[in-house]
């Protein structure tokens, strides 16, 4: 038997002691309140026993760890349609880079990186009743938790200088590739990223990605070759620029957020979410990557 907790205190020693912990993101002015200290870690083995360190319990903003929310909603909706629209190939960019986008037409290179993660909000805003309340709602049932909510404040001030995701909305506009308004389309993806969760709260959540698309509480969100897909996507895209070098030193599927946190799975043995506010240059958190690194180290398992 691995002594999780073990591991789990060990590392959150170590993270909370690091003095080198990356730079908070402050090109959304709100998420540059955070507290840089902060460090969290949980993980769910597959028979629902938790384990957790630092300050796991602690809201913070998701980000884009919600793309992989507004995926699985939008392919439980339109199914293999969103492959029409979007491509699943990873891109070697920054998150937020609008060249390819260009080069290749205004078919986002996958559903992860900013432009594909607007294509997404656009097919939710058609496909919803009440996109925001209704998207909110399937969080809300993934993590079995009605607590979950979006921060205003941070949507708020994302829309005040969000000049290159209007860029990207506007690029795939004149593609044809949005088919709502472009303020429409942001307004909604700004608060997706707005959400805030724990990291138990994300434990939950991503349960289904390691147990064949079924949730915590026994229902069937997506078909096993729906799950494997998300995890294949999350694998080869869910660190932008920096997934060859999360594949290399953790070697599970995950995703990233510029407010800190990561998520990420070992299929039919654990769940697990760090937070630490503090990101690399490429836009990842730095000691939440360096966690995951020392949890697949000690433990020996990893996807490989
Ligand atoms: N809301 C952020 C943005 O669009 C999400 C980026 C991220 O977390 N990598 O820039």
């Amino acid at each position: 038997m691995i002594d999780y907790q073990n591991i789990l205190d060990t590392i959150a020693l170590s993270c909370s002691s690091a003095t080198a912990k990356g730079k908070i993101a402050n090109y959304i002015p709100e998420l540059s309140k955070v507290d840089s200290s902060k460090f969290g870690i949980h993980l769910v083995d597959s028979t629902m026993n938790n384990f957790s360190a630092g300050d796991a319990d602690e809201l913070f903003s998701i980000q884009s760890i919600s793309k992989v929310f507004s995926l699985t909603h939008a392919m439980s909706l339109i199914g293999e349609d969103v492959w029409k629209r979007v491509d699943v190939e990873p891109s070697g960019d920054p998150f937020n880079h609008l060249s390819l986008l260009e080069f290749e037409n205004g078919i986002p290179r996958n559903p992860l990186i900013n432009a594909g993660a607007i294509v997404i909000a656009d097919i939710l805003v058609s496909n919803l009743k009440n996109p925001k309340a209704d998207f909110l709602n399937f969080v809300r049932l993934l993590s079995n938790d009605n607590s979950i909510n979006y921060n205003g404040d941070v949507a708020k001030s994302e829309k005040e200088t969000g000049f290159r995701n209007f860029a990207a909305a506007n690029l795939l506009k004149s593609y044809g590739n949005l088919k709502n308004d472009v303020e429409v389309v942001l307004d909604f993806y700004f608060h997706q990223c707005s959400i805030e969760m724990s990291c138990v709260q994300l434990t939950k959540a991503f349960y289904i990605f390691m147990n064949k698309g079924v949730c915590q509480r026994g229902k069937t969100h997506l078909t096993i070759r729906q799950e494997k897909r998300i995890n294949a996507l999350m694998l080869t895209c869910g660190f932008y620029d920096e997934a060859g070098e999360f594949a290399f030193e953790v070697g599970l599927p995950g995703k990233s957020g510029v407010g800190g946190g990561i998520v990420a799975l070992l299929p039919g043995k654990y769940c697990v979410a760090t937070w630490s506010p503090g990101l690399n240059p490429k836009g990842n958190s730095k000691l939440g990557m360096e966690a995951l690194e020392k949890l697949t180290t000690a433990t020996q398992q990893s996807i490989f």
